[in-house]
């Protein structure tokens, strides 16, 4: 038998990147997921993959998270993927760049652990992942002000979660990666102007000598889905960035 045979999955953010790559873990694992994401195109790319069903699913509304939660539930697992990365300091960050980065890196996490945790609660367990990233209350870092508030945040809304709900059965724990090589870590590096030099400078932060791989993120995101004695902990996985 397979770690999730018969587990059900809901993946935000399933479009590209790590979420993809975890979606996909997952339902080798043996679960059936339920892969979402923003955006029809990127999640085109994961039909016909056995024991994943995919959904449009904007995180940043409250109705429509609900309603998938309401029609595809309930869940065993959830992993919290969806988030954006903010250039600038704090004299450089706007308002309403930090309210993105809460609605989308944050709040969004809070509607669908909302919208999943009663039957979790219903079923006696389940397992919660959040997306974190080093940068946050683990490691500052430049001109990453509103990225590392809210992942900061992330890791707050892991363990509170965690504490209320340890009796339940409900484990929470987040991933706080370094830097993986992704699509948008690919935009990251053309809007810099000089790619090269860009990419350059994200391997050299990495000890490794490497960027990691979603992959590599997708087997952490497996085996806290599957570590059933780990709850309220944020998991660097970054490289050495932070030795
Ligand atoms: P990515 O940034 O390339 O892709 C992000 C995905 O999120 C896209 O598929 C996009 O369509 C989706 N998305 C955006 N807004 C959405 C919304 N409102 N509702 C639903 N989906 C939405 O992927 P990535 O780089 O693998 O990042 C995934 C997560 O990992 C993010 O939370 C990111 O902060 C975190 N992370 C990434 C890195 C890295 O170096 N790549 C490092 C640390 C943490």
């Amino acid at each position: 038998s397979l770690p999730l045979d018969s587990k059900r999955v809901l993946v935000t953010a399933a479009g590209q990147g790590i979420g993809r790559a975890s979606a996909l873990a997952f339902a080798r694992a043996g679960a059936e997921v339920l892969a979402t994401d923003i955006n029809p195109d990127t999640l085109k790319t994961l039909d016909g993959e056995a024991g994943i069903k995919t959904r449009v699913l904007d995180v940043l509304k409250d109705d429509a998270v609900a309603a998938t939660v309401a029609e595809t539930g309930p869940f065993d697992v959830l992993f919290n993927c969806a988030g954006f990365v903010h250039a600038g300091s704090v004299l450089e960050m706007s308002d309403k760049d930090l309210d993105f980065a809460f609605d989308l890196n944050v709040r969004a996490m809070i509607r669908t652990i909302r919208a999943v945790l009663p039957g979790m609660i219903e079923r006696g367990g389940g397992a919660i992942i959040n997306m974190a990233s080093v940068a946050s209350s683990i490691k500052g870092v430049p001109n990453r002000c509103a990225y590392g508030v809210t992942k900061a945040a992330v890791i707050g809304l892991t363990k509170s979660v965690a504490a209320d709900y340890v009796g339940k059965g409900i484990r929470c724990n987040a991933i706080c990666p370094g830097t993986v090589e992704s699509p948008s870590l690919q935009e990251r590096m053309k809007a810099q102007g000089d790619y090269e030099t860009a990419r350059a400078a994200f391997i050299a932060r990495q000890p490794m000598g490497r960027l990691g791989t979603p992959e590599e993120i997708a087997e952490l995101a497996l085996h806290l889905a599957t570590a059933t004695y780990t709850t309220g902990q944020a998991y660097a996985i970054d490289g050495g960035w932070t030795i």
